[in-house]
């Protein structure tokens, strides 16, 4: 059994599910969470789910199965030298992305854009509703009825209207409180991992060159070491070599600071974390100067390049053009959804766009395509 530090999220003390279970015989309820999320429809579609790369456009790229599965990776390594709970970090990690829209952050924003006067669209926000109530699999109650730290954990942001309608699990956005450590670790993991993914897929497709990257320093400071050690490596090897040392920086800057501070601060329990004024698993002021700097670089030179800006024009119009046509007439979407929107027309326009909201936020990148094409055009079969 591992050592829990005395502020980690401890599983015999959580604060419960919405509907009261008995405990399970051999997991810790935070493994029960993580299995139900595995089990998860929506963790499955995460497979076709876009990233950065549209998931046709090659077997190499990172889903955001993959880039999950990669967050949890490195969180968990984080948790276990930390003493924080392993399971909880793991589960939340798993499920952080579970309501993202196909097409990445494109798709999301014409999402958003589509439901500006009903209330918005926030991925975040979709990733709780979808374990709280989208997934319907159980006999007792709807959703994966996660328990209260895992729900705190996969909601990392959350604009205040919208946490004024959560009750207690948005409190922490009203009030500028602070989650659990678990959580809080998930959430710096999922930025080690896109940084330095979006790195690698972005070279291995040639929108971002090692001569342009040689500029950020997180970068070219690990990128020199490797070629002076190995002046003949192949460059794909090096370009490896060069991202897990960028990774393996990042994890000892974050562990090392984060025990410092947790040290200084005080705090001896979860509820003292969560009422400490600011985050607690944090960088260097000089790691987090660099690893912003990669961001920045990344946002101008890969996420805006022209190849992705074209891909991300067409993704907007596929999420637009389909929610549109089911808002027009709800009868086109699938049978399945024909009682509800029924009753949510006659209920108020804002709930039926909701439904529809979730059924094309549910979509994979090659689902929404073909829906697309069954509808729009003339040729293809419904
Ligand atoms: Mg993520």
């Amino acid at each position: 059994m591992q050592k829990l530090a005395p502020y980690s999220a401890d599983p015999q003390h959580s604060r419960g599910r919405a509907v009261a279970e008995e405990s399970p015989a051999y997991r810790s309820e935070f493994q029960r969470d993580r299995d139900r999320i595995i089990h998860s429809a929506a963790f499955r579609r995460l497979e076709y789910k876009t990233q950065v790369f549209v998931n046709h456009e090659g077997d190499l790229f990172r889903t955001r199965l993959t880039h999950s599965i990669e967050v949890a990776q490195i969180a968990r390594s984080i948790a276990r030298v930390m003493d924080l709970n392993e399971d909880l970090t793991e589960a939340i990690s798993l499920a952080h992305d579970l309501g993202h829209t196909p097409f990445g952050h494109s798709g999301q924003d014409a999402l958003n854009a589509c439901m500006k006067e009903y209330g918005g669209f926030e991925h975040n926000l979709q990733s709780l509703r979808v374990v709280d109530l989208l997934e319907e699999k159980y006999a007792e109650f709807p959703g994966l009825n996660l328990t209260y730290e895992s729900r705190e954990g996969i909601l990392k942001h959350c604009s205040i209207p919208n946490a004024r309608h959560l009750g207690e699990i948005g409190q922490r956005f009203i009030d500028a409180k602070q989650p659990g450590l678990e959580a809080q670790l998930a959430n710096l993991a999922d930025a080690i991992a896109y940084n330095n993914h979006d790195v690698d897929d972005g070279l291995r497709c040639g929108l971002i060159t090692v001569e342009q990257l040689r500029e950020v320093k997180l970068f070219a400071e690990q990128y020199q070491s490797v070629i002076s050690m190995y002046p003949n490596l192949d460059n794909r090897r090096v370009i490896h070599e060069t991202v897990r040392r960028m990774i393996n920086y990042l994890i000892v800057d974050l562990v090392e600071t984060s025990q410092a501070v947790i040290r200084d601060s005080g705090v001896q329990c979860i509820d003292d974390v969560r009422a400490y004024p600011s985050p607690l698993i944090a960088h260097s002021e000089r790691v987090l100067g660099e690893a912003l700097e990669l961001k920045q670089f990344l946002r101008h030179n890969l996420y805006s390049h022209y190849r992705v800006l074209r891909m991300s024009k067409k993704a907007a119009k596929v999420i637009s053009d389909l929610f549109d046509a089911f808002l027009d007439d709800y009868r086109l979407l699938p049978e399945h959804y024909h009682s509800l929107s029924a009753e949510m027309a006659g209920d108020s326009l804002a709930s039926l766009a909701r439904v529809i909201a979730d059924y094309v936020a549910g979509m994979t990148d090659r689902f929404a395509i073909s829906e697309y094409r069954r509808l729009f055009e003339p040729g293809e079969l419904t």
